[in-house]
């Protein structure tokens, strides 16, 4: 049982277990603070990407975000940044932003405020001595927050991301099995499209979570996400679609 839930009543135990749990679990739930869930336009997407630096894929996925000059966000697991700096270095160079996923990637959900600032800390310092800046972006592994998550990253001055689609690319066993996964996306840009000048301006845009490398070890297989981005990155570019950085995502005006 989750330790701030002793004590509580028995009768009312259940409903704090349920609003617990989309509060912990739910990407766009704010009952634990406030999280960046959509960029904010309907014209921007954000792609991002978790459980690198991954020798394997990562170099591979700099060079096709190259190809259609989209840039990116990269949720770095600390212990693979101390592994393989330079490549953190290298994606930096090219102009994507680097962001925080702890420095183990344990599940925060159960972790106490002093054992979540030591995880989100040593991830800054690995970040820092690769780039030379921390980074202002934190994202918590599975999306699993507790109370004291948010107000931790603020504190060290990060801001938390999640995101409005994750297709569940860790699973994949084929392109073919994730790119439908990725259509939303793609849906989204085209109703956009047929929306007046008025709501359009006013929409948000899709932060989309896939994954470079694995959190259990180097070197993960993620082919399957290259091929599905080879596939989607120019048919979302035809949509109307600019690919940005968390940064650019939510600090510039809408357009
Ligand atoms: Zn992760």
């Amino acid at each position: 049982m989750n330790p701030w839930l002793i004590g509580t009543p028995i009768a009312a135990a259940g409903a704090v277990a349920g609003l617990t749990a989309y509060g912990a679990v739910y990407p766009r739930a704010q009952l634990f603070g406030r999280t960046i869930c959509r960029t904010n336009s309907a014209c921007k997407l954000a792609l991002t990407f978790d459980d690198g630096p991954n020798p394997a894929i990562t170099p591979k996925l700099l060079d096709l975000l190259d190809r259609y000059h989209a840039h990116a966000t990269f949720f770095v697991v600390g212990k693979f940044v101390r592994d393989h700096p330079e490549i953190v270095q290298e994606t930096a160079a090219r102009g994507h932003v680097i962001g925080n996923h702890t420095d183990a990637h344990p599940n925060l959900f159960w972790l106490s405020p002093d054992h979540i600032f030591i995880e989100l800390r040593c991830c800054n310092y690995a970040i820092a001595a690769a780039t030379g800046k921390p980074p202002h972006w934190f994202r918590p592994p599975w999306g699993f927050r507790n109370p004291w998550v948010v107000p931790t990253a603020r504190g060290l001055g990060q801001q938390v991301i999640m995101w409005t689609l994750i297709p569940r690319d860790w699973k994949a066993q084929s392109a073919e099995w994730l790119i439908p996964r990725l259509e939303p996306v793609a849906a989204h840009a085209r109703r956009n499209a047929n929306r007046s000048q008025a709501i359009s301006a006013a929409s948000t845009g899709d932060i989309l979570c896939l994954h470079d490398g694995s959190h259990r070890k180097l070197n993960a297989d993620r082919t399957h996400t290259l091929a599905a981005l080879e596939h989607w990155l120019p048919r979302w570019r035809d949509l109307g679609l600019e690919f940005v950085t968390i940064g650019d995502a939510v600090s510039s005006p809408a357009n």
